[in-house]
């Protein structure tokens, strides 16, 4: 039976937090190899390992592993008892049928009282294995690495690291309620806060009934491939339409952007105050349209005592793009939609807001009224991955 092998990244440093943060790794790989026959994942001396009953599964493994945050990189890997004839018996069974002309071997000690040092060990595999198969120990640019680590009482030999996706994992730093527009930017923002260890809800606004449903199909889409990275999802949608069309009956055009986004602020943070929520979470870049600038950011925060943050505020468009790519939600955000932000406002909206103007603005909107009719109204889908 073959082992997956899994360091973790960042929960190396987290000092008397090291159990909770592994502790919540090891549901997370749970969870994300659940329907694989993998089994017994356990903690052991620093790492995380995985029984695979069958190579078969091993490139969906791969895949799934690669979406879960807290992992810095991870193996395929062979049990081994510790004398350096059975290491180098495994190596080079795990090397079967391979072409190479070089490789290297790289050997980590968990157990520092072992009889050999790191670099003996690999002298000595790598002089078998060369002998064996004739190919030259290349340390610098090699074809293969074969990768020794030696535990207390096993050690593991493998041929193929991952890296992973690094961060910490998803539900060690409490849940937050992202807004999520069919954009590129929010998707981004939502999962720079998963890869801090947050657990993500999300909630998206339509035009509704003023406005077709591509919007909201979109964030679906956008919830489910998110989704991957934490297993576990709600999306909260939300009509936004008569909210808007009492804006507008109340407000000159420059300003209505920003009293939407209030407006959404508002029904975002009561949905947060029930689901447990502790900030809420923008796609906003400082300066990258013409609503985004400090003052108007100010005045939309103000309308809620929650916390807001807006991970991607100095990233540019050409970054913030690369990233959606990498995540899977590209390709879904570019499809055209009806953005119920571009629902009756002008190409100029005004620039530069303050909180009082706002506040006055606002003055005759039955702000209480409006917020609750729209929460009555919401309607929430759930997500599962696998
Ligand atoms: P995005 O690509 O995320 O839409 P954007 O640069 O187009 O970002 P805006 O559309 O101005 O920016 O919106 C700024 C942020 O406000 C979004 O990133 C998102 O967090 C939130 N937001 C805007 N519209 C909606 C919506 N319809 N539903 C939910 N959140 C929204
Ligand atoms: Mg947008």
């Amino acid at each position: 039976m073959q082992r997956v092998i899994i360091h973790y990244h960042e929960i190396a440093l987290k000092g008397h937090n090291r159990p909770m943060f592994v502790r919540q790794l090891l549901r997370n790989i749970e969870g994300v190899l659940r329907s694989t026959a993998c089994s017994l994942v356990r903690s052991a001396e620093g790492r995380v390992v995985v029984h695979v009953p069958d190579a078969q599964v091993w490139p969906i493994v791969r895949e799934r592993l690669g979406y879960t945050f807290g992992i810095a990189n991870f193996s395929l890997a062979w049990k081994s008892d510790r004398r350096v004839e059975s290491l180098a018996a495994t190596a080079l069974g795990a090397l079967a049928g391979r072409r190479a002309t070089s490789f290297a071997v790289r050997v980590k000690r968990a157990d520092k009282s072992y009889p050999l040092t790191s670099p003996e060990i690999a002298r000595r595999v790598g002089k078998i294995v060369q002998d064996r198969l004739g190919w030259k120990v290349d340390l610098e640019h090699p074809e293969v690495e074969v990768l020794i680590e030696v535990l207390a009482r096993e050690a593991f030999v493998s041929v193929e690291r991952q890296r992973g996706l690094g961060g910490l994992p998803v539900g060690v730093s409490g849940t937050v309620v992202a807004l999520l527009s069919g954009g590129i930017d929010s998707p981004v923002a939502a999962w720079r806060m998963m890869g801090r260890g947050c657990r993500v809800e999300f909630i998206h606004f339509s035009g509704a009934p003023y406005q077709d449903r591509r919007s909201l199909e979109k964030a679906q889409e956008l919830t489910q491939v998110l989704t991957r990275y934490q297993l576990h999802s709600r999306l909260h949608a939300v009509a936004f339409g008569e909210i808007q069309r009492h804006i507008v009956t109340a407000v000159a055009r420059p300003y209505r952007v920003v009293l939407y986004r209030r407006m959404m602020l508002r029904i975002a943070a009561e949905v947060a105050r029930r689901v447990g929520g502790r900030a809420l979470v923008t796609g906003e870049s400082l300066g990258q349209v013409a609503s985004q600038t400090l003052e108007n950011l100010a005045a939309i925060e103000e309308a809620v005592d929650i916390m807001v943050l807006r991970p991607l505020i100095a990233m540019d468009k050409n970054e913030i793009r690369a990233q959606a790519e990498r995540i899977g939600t590209y390709e879904i955000s570019i499809r055209p939609d009806q953005d119920c932000c571009q629902l009756f406002v002008p190409p100029q909206p005004a620039t530069r807001m303050s909180a009082a103007e706002a506040r006055q603005v606002e003055e005759p909107l039955d702000v209480q009224a409006l917020v609750g009719r729209a929460l009555e109204a919401m309607e929430t889908f759930e997500y599962c991955f696998p």
